[in-house]
């Protein structure tokens, strides 16, 4: 069988020849699946029974499926997908009561093997990166299960997007083309890989960057993330001044805050230091507990102290909302159980 998201708009002119059909009908399949997201040939309407058959015979539109779907208490909805090989990575839709973003969280792999030590993608191991489609067929799924259009992706769930540097950029072009979501829409979150924050830089479409720093001491960030063993802070810093230089954008920087580790005073201060000359926002994230647990949750006041003595060098700092806890979707959680 053919899977209609592998193709280009040119591939899926040729397909559509290939059955014998003319080319304008490409065009119209092109919009009931990107636009209109159906799920079913039989939904598209202005295409003639004997074509759609011809379709149902060679093809299906996705090749991917929801195995499991959660829907949390505050909206959130977590979906496990299973991709054509069995293996499982989930996806996330979140919205906020106060705005009208609709956000996809999607996953760029199957499991990671940045070994991020309070992570629990990172205690699953590396299992595959996923193709550019599959990135794309994430979002699909979520907008044929609800009807609605999604408005801003972000790459927060399974995987570290820039180990899989060439499918990731495929499917941020797609889904700015093909899903009609403005670049400055679409976050990339990484731990830091320094190399290829400077190839994002000098794509035509750079999409929004968030970092992942949760430390700047550099010791302690090497015992909760390895990836500080081989792009250590000052290379990362680096590379964050030449992304905001060279695209007049700011870097969102993403702060997990432990309890007793990264959320004390001294820590906010290593973080102030560290940014003083860095266009960028902070979002901070209080941990979210995955089980065994080496690391805990920071209390409330030490957060709001935290955000206080940032926010006195003059940044602006979020608290990010701790979405779906209750059906592990939050930050961190995705481990692609069954
Ligand atoms: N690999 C990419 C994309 C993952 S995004 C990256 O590292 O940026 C998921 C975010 O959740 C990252 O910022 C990650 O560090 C954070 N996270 C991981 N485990 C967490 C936990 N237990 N509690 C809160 N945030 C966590």
């Amino acid at each position: 069988m053919n899977t209609l998201v592998k193709y280009s708009f040119d591939e899926l002119e040729d397909f559509v020849e290939s059955l014998g059909e003319k080319k304008f009908r490409a065009k119209q399949l092109f919009s009931w699946i990107y636009s209109k997201s159906v799920s079913d040939f039989d939904a598209m309407s202005d295409i003639n029974k004997n074509f759609r058959d011809k379709l149902k015979n060679s093809c299906v539109i996705l090749d991917s499926k929801i195995k499991k779907k959660q829907v949390s208490k505050d909206g959130t909805i977590k979906y496990l997908i299973e991709f054509h090989d069995g293996n499982c990575a989930e996806t996330v839709l979140m919205r906020f009561d106060n705005r009208a973003n609709l956000s996809a969280c999607v996953s760029s792999q199957v499991g990671c093997y940045m070994g991020c030590d309070f992570c629990a993608t990172a205690k699953r191991g590396f299992i595959r990166n996923l193709e550019a489609y599959e990135i794309l067929s994430q979002i699909l799924i979520i907008q044929q299960d609800t009807g609605l259009k999604i408005t801003n992706v972000v790459f927060m769930g399974q995987g570290e997007p820039l180990n899989n540097y060439e499918n990731v950029c495929e499917a941020i072009e797609r889904i700015n083309k093909h899903l009609n979501i403005g670049i400055r829409r679409v976050t990339l979150s990484t731990c830091g890989i320094v190399p290829k924050i400077r190839s994002l830089c000098e794509l035509e479409f750079v999409p929004t960057l968030a970092i992942s720093l949760h430390c700047a001491d550099s010791n302690v960030r090497k015992q909760i993330m390895p990836v500080e063993c081989k792009y250590n802070l000052d290379e990362l810093k680096k590379v964050l001044i030449y992304y905001c230089d060279k695209t007049g954008k700011r870097v969102t920087l993403e702060y997990v805050l432990i309890g007793s580790l990264t959320d004390t005073k001294e820590m906010a201060q290593k973080l102030c230091e560290y940014i003083k000359d860095l266009k960028c926002n902070i979002n901070l994230i209080p941990y979210n507990p995955i089980g065994n647990d080496k690391y805990k949750k920071p209390n409330k006041k030490d957060v709001m102290i935290f955000k206080y003595l940032l926010e006195s060098q003059g940044k602006k700092v979020t608290i990010r909302l701790e979405r779906g806890a209750d059906i592990d979707a939050a930050c961190g959680q995705l481990a692609g159980k069954t």
